[in-house]
């Protein structure tokens, strides 16, 4: 079986979208407040909560936060998590009855181990030398021969998750003291990953020598705070102070805050569809706005492929932004003409093609009164299996647009991703399978056109704010478009290389 037939199918979501695997968040408060009987009155906990309500997009079928609790001198990490989404699993008395002066917390959607409460995280491992807690966005390409050396030499695991391979090497290596475990476990793994790890005197961030994954850190009155996107810092009242950077580990402690590079210095390579669909459009990740990336996409899709119209439509959310600027460049009237049940999560996953179909039209409805008799855009933010897209039309037209014309803000996703995305088996990529007139014929549009490569890349560049030039060059900074070209930033089992 290789890379991509390890790919989970069987979970597809709500929606015809790529799905992001996690989401990370971490707290650790270095300001010593204490009450007058000494005990610390520090609570990570809640910031943790709040900054996982944030990061919900990114993952809804489980959520768990560990917390390090400091008393009389002594240390310990517990752990609550479950399945489900963040106020599911801490609904109750949970959150009152669990402290610490830092915690980490996760939120996932499964691509590598089955959905199951074993593969919740983050995992906490106790051991001689101290105790540690692990929560992981990305995916491991070589974390079966990591867990096989592992297992030969004694380590067990209760979970089929590659996190847990992170965790034991971690944990293999403690004794070296942390900063050598980490640099030891780092070096060993190969893949995406964002890291938030919590021992029992600091709270760690990491992320894969290409930055595959997004990872930012954040301030706070009295402390510091990691996170996978920027909003969530937001969220809790703190202060965006920098991105992560590719290779970096970023270790807090209460008296100081360490930053070293574990890797050769390597080209960036983020994920090109944390701009077109994963991140909410309040983040920033490494210095690219989200939303002013979206309104660029717009504006470039309207340049590339303008068609004659009298209304231009997004697919909510993400394709709002996008639909704004193509209406700027265009001169196309915006309008809202799709609404979109936000309450169609992951209680709705359907496992056969005909309860997805079912599923878009519970998911979106149009609004019939601005669509009737009108010739209208519709800009979506991909196309992956051509299920809500071919649904999106009949509604359309069932509601009276004279004619329906499909604007893609990303180019056709043709190939898998091996750095933590859900994403269909080749054959049920629509793309893969079809040239955009046989795709455009299947869904029954009156045109079709994606965004090109190289208009996806000016859509996310990286402006000079004083200038307004493009900096990626200067800044060595790429992106990952692997789903897209075929060509991944570092090498995947199963893929020409
Ligand atoms: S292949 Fe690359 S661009 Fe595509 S989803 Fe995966 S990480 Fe993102």
């Amino acid at each position: 079986m290789n890379d991509s037939d390890k790919l989970k199918h069987s979970t597809w979501s709500d929606s015809d979208k790529l799905c992001e695997e996690c989401g990370v968040f971490g707290v650790y408060y270095t300001d010593p407040q204490k009450d007058s009987s000494k005990e610390d009155i520090r609570d990570a906990v809640p910031m943790v909560y709040y900054g996982l309500f944030s990061l919900q997009h990114r993952g809804q079928e489980s959520a768990g936060i560990a917390a390090l609790l400091r008393s009389e001198g002594k240390t310990s990490i517990e752990c609550r998590k479950g399945m489900g989404l963040v106020g599911d699993v801490f609904s109750g008395d949970v959150l009152s009855r669990f402290s610490g002066s830092a915690a980490v917390g996760h939120v996932r959607y499964s691509t590598s181990g089955s959905s199951s409460v074993e593969n919740a995280q983050p995992f906490v491992s106790h051991f001689k030398l101290g105790s540690i807690a692990v929560a992981h966005n990305g995916n491991l390409t070589n974390a079966d021969v990591v867990r096989e050396l592992l297992e030969d030499s004694g380590v067990g695991f209760i979970s089929s998750s590659d996190s847990e391979v992170i965790i034991n090497l971690i944990a293999k290596n403690y004794k070296k003291g942390l900063e050598k475990a980490l640099t030891d476990t780092i070096k060993f793994i190969k893949g995406s990953y964002a890291l938030v790890v919590l021992t029992d005197d600091a709270l760690v961030g990491a992320r894969d020598p290409n930055g595959i994954r997004p990872l930012c850190l954040g301030q706070f009155p009295g402390g510091w705070i990691l996170s996978s996107e920027s909003c969530a810092i937001d969220a809790v009242g703190g202060t965006f102070v920098r991105d992560i950077e590719p290779g970096e580990v970023v270790i807090i402690r209460e008296n100081e805050v360490l930053s070293f590079t574990f890797s050769e210095k390597t080209r960036r390579a983020v994920c090109a569809f944390e701009y077109v669909y994963f991140a909410r459009p309040d983040s920033v990740i490494d210095s690219v706005d989200v939303y002013g990336a979206r309104i660029r996409a717009g504006k470039i899709l309207g340049r590339e492929s303008a068609v004659s119209a009298d209304l231009v439509i997004g697919v909510p959310d993400s394709g709002i932004p996008a639909a704004i600027g193509y209406g700027r460049a265009t001169g196309t009237p915006f309008g809202l003409g799709i609404v979109k049940s936000k309450y169609v999560g992951r209680t709705f996953i359907a496992p056969s093609q005909i309860m997805r179909e079912k599923a878009v039209s519970v998911k979106h409805n149009v609004i019939e009164s601005e669509v009737r008799g009108k010739r209208v855009v519709i800009i979506d933010d991909s196309i992956v299996r051509g299920t809500t897209s071919r649904r999106l039309v009949a509604i359309l037209k069932a509601a009276g647009a004279k004619e329906v014309h499909i604007r893609v803000c990303s180019p056709p996703v043709r190939f898998p991703c091996y750095f933590g995305i859900d994403t269909p088996h080749r054959k049920d990529l629509i793309s893969n399978m079809n040239n955009v007139n046989e795709l455009c014929a299947s869904l029954g549009a009156d045109s079709l056109a994606f965004i090109s490569v190289e208009g996806l890349l000016e859509s996310i560049r990286l402006e000079d704010e004083k200038t307004g030039n493009d900096t990626r060059a200067q800044h060595n900074h790429g992106y990952c478009l692997g789903c897209f070209t075929g060509e991944y930033p570092i090498p995947v089992a199963g893929e020409e290389q």
